[in-house]
């Protein structure tokens, strides 16, 4: 009987404790439902650019984003609010723990995404609202960076006159740019032609050499352009005079005696070159693919220029050669009666005795001396500013990468490397790359007209 007693106060006991082990968790449940209102968001507001212009990027990022329902950003002058992006987000309910992956926005502020901004300064505001809870609506979180506005493109004032082009041709320009611009030059077409200091005078005088592309009959989308470090862009056309040169076509008939000749040769010495499986198909990657690839290392040989003249005379032609084609011709390949390939020649070739001396065409630096995919063996010589000469299909090589070489002097012997069916020298100018008619360069008059006149004291020129 006693046992029995205890045995049941023991019992209530235990319901007891389980009631008030309930009633607890109940509490506890009830108050983190009114209050609790689930982690803080943590939001970071990044600008690509240091300042507002005319597209400026921003970057959001917000850890912790289960309860965000909603995210705005604004930007701020003064007393005005303008918004820029409003993103509304389902939060995730309070009893879910886990933690969330952060939520990433961009947008993008300035004067063609937000009407009415003004030069000054503003404040890009990100305000991320929370959902609440039974009770309590937590504070929005809000991130803000402060920006500089600046509207205005850099200034352009071009002080060099008549600006006489031919396509495939060359000229300068020669003007003065605003403070702010970090990148100016002329475009033309696909190409860009950087500008530089002009020696001797101040970092706001500039000068640029510039080219119109052999294949380019409309020169109209020229321009000088300068840029600013937001973005803002000033534009100048000015172009006074342009002369059509349009490209010759040729024809030239592809044998299985010039492939056996060039492509064997060739591929030896590309390991860029995987075999495509037989003779004509290696053949069309060289004509195509290879031509590609020399164009691409022609144009970065461009960009490592040095920002020195290092000539003073007109450029040379080959002494005593007959020139056996000319610049930009469009040339068909046929075999066996079909077309096989189109590509575009862009040199002159001059033929001479076997194995005739070629000579620098002016001085420079050899920046490229060694086997050279359809050139063969060939020569670059950089004579600064963008501006290069090449020397293709040479049978020896005189000279080595890095060797700095005096108009006239010997750079190696004529021949038949490369994709040439007979011993010639191939040679181009190049301009940032872009291959150019040599004819301007050999011409002293030009020469003048051109780009000494419009230097000045910049090009000691001694025609
Ligand atoms: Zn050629």
């Amino acid at each position: 009987m006693a046992r029995r007693d205890r045995d049941s106060r023991n019992a209530a006991g235990c319901l007891l404790k389980a009631l008030l082990v309930v009633g607890l968790l109940v509490v506890v449940v009830a108050l983190f439902a009114t209050f609790y209102t689930g982690p803080t968001p943590k939001v970071v507001v990044e600008s690509a650019l240091p300042g507002i212009g005319r597209r400026t990027p921003i970057q959001i990022r917000i850890d912790d984003p289960q309860r965000v329902q909603k995210v705005k950003v604004e930007v701020v002058q003064n007393t005005e609010v303008k918004p820029v992006l409003e993103q509304t987000y389902q939060p995730r309910s309070l009893w879910h723990l886990g933690s969330a992956p952060p939520l990433v926005l961009r947008a993008e502020v300035g004067r063609e995404t937000v009407q009415g901004l003004r030069t000054g300064e503003a404040t890009v505001r990100v305000t991320a609202e929370r959902a609440g809870s039974l009770l309590r609506s937590p504070d929005p979180v809000t991130a803000e960076i402060k920006l500089p506005v600046r509207l205005a493109p850099p200034t352009l004032q071009i002080s060099s006159t008549f600006h006489y082009i031919n396509q495939g041709g060359c000229e300068t320009v020669v003007y003065r740019v605003g403070e702010g611009a970090v990148r100016d030059g002329v475009r033309s077409g696909d190409w860009w032609f950087p500008s530089f200091p002009m020696p001797g005078a101040d970092k706001q005088a500039r000068f640029a050499f510039f080219a119109i592309p052999y294949d380019t009959t409309d020169p109209s989308g020229v321009r000088l352009t300068a840029e600013d470090e937001v973005g803002n862009r000033a534009e100048a056309a000015f172009i006074d005079k342009f002369t059509p040169r349009p490209m010759t076509t040729d024809t030239i008939q592809v044998t299985d005696a010039f492939m056996n000749k060039v492509v064997p040769e060739i591929m030896g010495q590309s390991p860029e070159v995987a075999d495509q499986g037989d003779l004509l198909k290696n053949y069309l990657w060289i004509n195509r693919e290879l031509r590609k690839k020399n164009a691409a290392t022609l144009k970065e040989l461009g960009k490592k220029s040095e920002l020195k003249f290092l000539w003073t005379q007109p450029f040379l032609p080959m002494p005593n050669a007959k020139i056996t084609a000319a610049f930009a011709q469009r040339r068909t390949y046929v075999y066996n009666g079909k077309n096989i390939d189109q590509e575009d020649h862009l040199g002159f070739d001059m033929a001479s005795v076997t194995h005739d001396a070629v000579p620098a065409s002016n001085s420079g630096k050899v920046v490229l001396a060694r086997f050279f995919g359809i050139y063969g063996n060939a020569v670059v010589i950089d004579h600064g500013y963008g501006l290069q000469s090449l020397y293709g299909h040479l049978s020896s090589l005189g000279v080595k990468e890095g060797d700095m070489v005096q108009r006239g002097q010997e750079l190696g012997r004529s021949g038949q490397t490369g994709l040439a069916g007979g011993d010639h020298l191939h040679f181009t100018m190049l301009l940032q790359g872009l291959a150019v008619t040599p004819v301007e360069w050999w011409d002293p008059h030009w020469i003048q007209d051109r780009a000494a006149r419009k230097l000045g004291a910049a090009l000691p020129y001694k025609p």
